[in-house]
Order: structure tokens, then C-alpha cells, then sequence
């Protein structure tokens, strides 16, 4: 059975305590490959070479950590079918999904920071007479990066990007599901040329090794995407010790369509933002709010697509779905089936699992799944299940939807439907969320701030936004 390996200084190397655990393969339910078991002496480990590498790294000219992030994004680019092939096993998803979205964008990733960089400037204040103000932005030394699985090696390469190329060295830890892109790219950055100790990949468990990496005392910054509760623990444990800190956390988006929308464009995009990647993409749009007078035409016509969806293995060219990522995400998310019927709600279509033909019996496939019928404040309308579940719900006024949409405790995107401009811009405003779409979803500027408000997150990825999280200002004052 294949290992994978940490990549600490350099070089790959087993966990200092020997252990491994499993990685499953979503699509058959098998064991396919053990990963390390790391814990706080691998941590110790990296942060050792991290601090070595820093002065090297963070003196290097920009051109020149420029250059190398290029390389890297480029040997991505060399070995993307590889590359792909490996996230669809690793996660379950389609591998059309991983070859036009997951891979491509990790290598946009690097392209995107690696040459943004160049273009970072920081500000100076004039004060007339007085003196000058000038702000230096540096980078902040070692960093902890630590991803979750839905969008492995796109979301762990949106974190270490920026922050390598803000001449920061980081500690990486990609979830301990879906642990193999983040395996293989420690030797495309070794082939970019990186210096030893720049980037460093640990595996393993979050409660052991991402729980060292957030305490660790010379580790001065921790960007984390993953769970609401995750990020309390993290913030609770790294606020004492006065760590920057992003977080980018859950989500139960709304997704709210009035009358007057291009119904067709309406319908194909909905069906996208609802079920993509298994449903498990933070910003699906998981409570469809429909406008009463185009309610029974949209159930119709949505459900009939949705029951038409292909669920497939990840290899089969017209799978629409693939497998959810483990075991206990399929219970968790069936558990949420049963708890929407309890509260009243009704399946239109799906609701269970799909046995597929061998070897992809043990797989773990769901049929994408429609409820009506529920409250909008019951608990299948206010948590996250994080998978191909979505309910509809009609509303009468913009007042009422706006008063739904807004009713959890999260807020990190929202998508809207309309043809009225003033109508979309005013509900824009009124959305609490990080991000609105507008007759669209998921069109990503990678330049445009990146979060969400309330339980979905603190802090912006993205653009600027990233530079400036990972980069310390220090203004300096120059009398006349
Ligand atoms: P998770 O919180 O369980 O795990 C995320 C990462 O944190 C993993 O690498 C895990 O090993 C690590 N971790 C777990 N406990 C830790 C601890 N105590 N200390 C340090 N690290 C720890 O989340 P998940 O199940 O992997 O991902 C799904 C969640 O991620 C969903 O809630 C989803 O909405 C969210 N998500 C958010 C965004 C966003 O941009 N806002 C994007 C993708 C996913």
C-alpha cells in the first residue's frame, strides 16, 4: 500500500512517530493509500526549517520569488492529468469537475499571487508641512496554513500562494481526507527551485498536528478554511497568544428567485449552484427561496432535471455527481434527511443512497435531493449539510425573503434572481453576506475580496486582501 510521506526542508520523510492512517477512496469505499499520523514534533520540525529558510526567502528579490511561484504553477500545469486524476480518487469528485475547476485553479492560483506580487505597493500620507508618513509592509515569518477537503489542492494553494509570496515560509496542512494533491506538490516546488524550508506539508490528524501548528509560538499568523466549530476552537486557542488570524468558515447560502428572472438561465445555473461537487462547495446555494408566483413552475421544472442527474463514478464521462467524500459525511448528510422529514418536510426527489455496480458498490454515492414544505427557521433550514440536499420555499415580498435569507447564523454568499435592476441592487445591500451573485454563481475574479460575515468567517482571502493579511505594516514618520 502506498505512503505518503511529510515534506519538511526539502525532502520527504516519514512522521517521527511512525504512524500512519487510512485514506479511503471515495468511490469505492476502499483503502488506497496511508498517510502520516504527524504530531507536534513534526510541527517542531518544519517551524525549524521554516525559521532557517526565512531569511532567504523573505531577502530574495520579488522577481525572483516570483519567478519560482511561476515554475510552480507551471509544473502543475506539466503534470495536470496526474494531477487530476488524483483529486477526483482522493475525493470522489468527477473527474471532469477536477480537470476543468479544481486543478486549473490551483494553477491560476500561483500564476495569480506570483505575479500580483510585483504589483503591491504600500501607502504613503502627506501631511502638508508636517512631514511624511510611509508604510513598509513585510512579510510576517512563518505562517500556518490548514485547509478542509471539498476543494483540496484549489483551496490549500489559495492560502499558501499569496502567503509564499509574500516572502513568508509556511506550514501547510491540507485535511487529513483528501491529503494526496498536497502530497505530490512538494516536489513540484522542489523542481520550481524553492529553497529548502519555504514550504513544508504536514498530514495528518486536526485535532494533533493542525492543533500543534495553531499553538506553535513562532508560528505568527494561521489562515483556515474548514468548519464553524473548527474556527471557534482555533480562535480560542490562538486569540491568547495575539496571532493573525483568517478564518473561512461554514455556510448555508440563499439562493432567491423572483418572477421576473430569465427562467431557463435561472434553472441550468441553479441546478449547478445546488448540486456541484456533490453539493459540497461552501457556496452552494443550499435554501431556494421562489417567488409564490413562479413556485409550482419551478418545481416542476427543477425537480424533473434534478431526478434526471447522473450519479456516477468519478471516471464515467456523463457522471453530473460523484461520490461524497467519506462514510461519515454520506450518515451525516442522510442523518439530515431523516431530521427534514421529522420537521415536516417532504422529498421530492432523491432523499437516499445509489448502489452503483461493482467495483463502486461500497461507494459513497447519494441521489441529489429536493424538500419542501419546511419552516424556514427549522433545523434543516438554519445548518449546514454540506451536501446534494437543497430545500424550496416560496415568499410573497421581498421583506419576508430578505427576513429568511438572513435568519442563520451564517453569511457567506447569496445569489439572486431578477431582471429588475433596482430590485438586485437594493437586495444586494440588504443580504447579509460576503459575497452576492446576480443571475449568476460561482464567477470568481480571483482579484475581489474573498469571506463571509457572522459564523461563515473573520477576514477577506483574495486579491489585496490576502497580500495585506499576510504581509505586517509598519508606518514610519519623517519630520520636515
Ligand atoms: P474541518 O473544520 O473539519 O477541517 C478543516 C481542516 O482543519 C482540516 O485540515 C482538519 O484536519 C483541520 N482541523 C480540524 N480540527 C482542528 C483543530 N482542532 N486544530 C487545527 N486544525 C484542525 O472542516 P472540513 O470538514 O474539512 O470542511 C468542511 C467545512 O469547510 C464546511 O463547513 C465548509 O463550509 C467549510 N468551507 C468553507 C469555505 C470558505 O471559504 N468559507 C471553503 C470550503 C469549505
Amino acid at each position: 500500500m502506498e505512503k505518503l510521506q511529510n515534506f519538511i526542508n526539502g525532502k520527504y520523510c516519514e512522521p517521527i512517530g511512525g504512524q500512519y492512517i487510512d485514506n479511503y477512496e471515495p468511490a469505492t469505499g476502499k483503502v488506497y493509500s496511508l498517510i502520516p499520523n504527524s504530531d507536534e514534533r513534526d510541527v517542531e520540525l518544519a517551524v525549524q526549517a521554516a525559521e532557517k529558510a526565512f531569511p532567504i526567502w523573505s531577502g530574495m528579490s520579488v522577481e525572483e520569488r516570483s519567478e519560482i511561484l511561476v515554475r510552480l504553477s507551471e509544473g502543475i500545469e506539466k503534470r495536470m492529468d496526474e494531477f487530476v486524476a488524483a483529486e477526483s480518487k482522493d475525493n470522489g469528485k468527477p473527474l471532469s469537475l477536477a480537470a476543468h475547476v479544481d486543478i486549473p485553479r490551483a494553477v491560476s492560483n500561483f500564476h495569480f499571487f506570483a505575479t500580483g506580487i510585483i504589483h503591491f505597493s504600500s501607502e504613503s500620507h502627506y501631511m502638508e508641512g508636517v512631514g511624511v508618513n510611509y508604510t513598509i509592509r513585510k512579510p510576517i515569518g512563518i505562517v500556518g496554513c490548514i485547509s478542509p477537503w471539498n476543494l483540496p489542492l484549489y483551496l490549500f494553494s489559495w492560502k499558501i500562494a499569496p502567503a509564499l509570496a509574500a516572502g513568508n515560509c509556511v506550514v501547510a496542512k491540507p485535511s487529513e481526507i483528501t491529503p494526496y494533491t498536497a502530497y505530490l506538490l512538494g516536489q513540484v516546488a522542489k523542481d520550481a527551485g524553492m529553497p529548502d524550508g519555504v514550504l513544508n506539508i504536514l498530514h495528518g490528524l486536526g485535532g494533533s498536528v493542525g492543533d500543534a501548528i495553531v499553538k506553535h509560538p513562532k508560528i505568527k499568523a494561521i489562515s483556515f478554511t474548514g468548519g464553524t466549530k473548527t474556527g471557534e476552537y482555533i480562535a480560542r486557542t490562538a486569540a491568547p497568544m495575539f496571532k493573525k488570524l483568517s478564518l473561512e468558515l461554514g455556510g448555508k447560502n440563499p439562493n432567491i428567485i423572483f418572477a421576473d428572472c430569465d427562467f431557463d438561465d435561472m434553472l441550468s445555473t441553479t441546478l449547478r449552484s445546488s448540486f456541484a461537487n456533490q453539493g459540497q462547495i461552501c457556496l452552494c446555494g443550499s435554501r431556494i427561496f421562489i417567488e409564490r408566483t413562479i413556485y409550482d413552475k419551478f418545481k416542476t421544472a427543477f425537480v424533473d432535471k434534478v431526478s434526471k442527474t447522473i450519479v456516477s463514478n468519478p471516471e464515467d464521462p456523463k457522471a453530473k455527481l460523484g461520490a461524497v467524500v467519506s462514510q461519515s459525511h454520506m450518515e451525516k448528510v442522510l442523518s439530515y434527511v431523516d431530521l427534514a422529514i421529522t420537521e415536516g418536510g417532504k422529498v421530492l426527489t432523491g432523499g437516499e443512497r445509489v448502489i452503483l455496480d461493482a467495483p463502486y458498490e461500497n461507494g459513497y454515492y447519494l441521489r441529489p435531493t429536493v424538500i419542501e414544505g419546511l419552516a424556514y427557521d427549522c433545523r434543516t433550514n438554519q445548518e449546514e449539510i454540506f451536501g446534494p440536499v437543497v430545500t424550496i420555499t416560496p415568499f410573497d415580498t421581498e421583506e419576508e425573503v430578505l427576513m429568511m435569507a438572513n435568519s442563520t447564523q451564517y453569511g457567506l454568499a447569496a445569489t439572486l434572481w431578477t431582471s429588475d435592476l433596482k430590485r438586485a441592487h437594493r437586495m444586494a445591500d440588504k443580504i447579509d453576506s460576503g459575497i452576492v451573485w446576480i443571475n449568476s454563481w460561482l464567477v470568481r475574479d480571483l482579484r475581489t475580496p474573498f469571506g463571509g460575515v457572522k459564523a461563515s468567517g473573520v477576514g477577506r482571502e483574495g486579491g489585496l486582501e490576502a497580500l495585506r493579511f499576510f504581509t505586517e505594516p509598519k508606518n514610519v514618520f519623517v519630520k520636515y
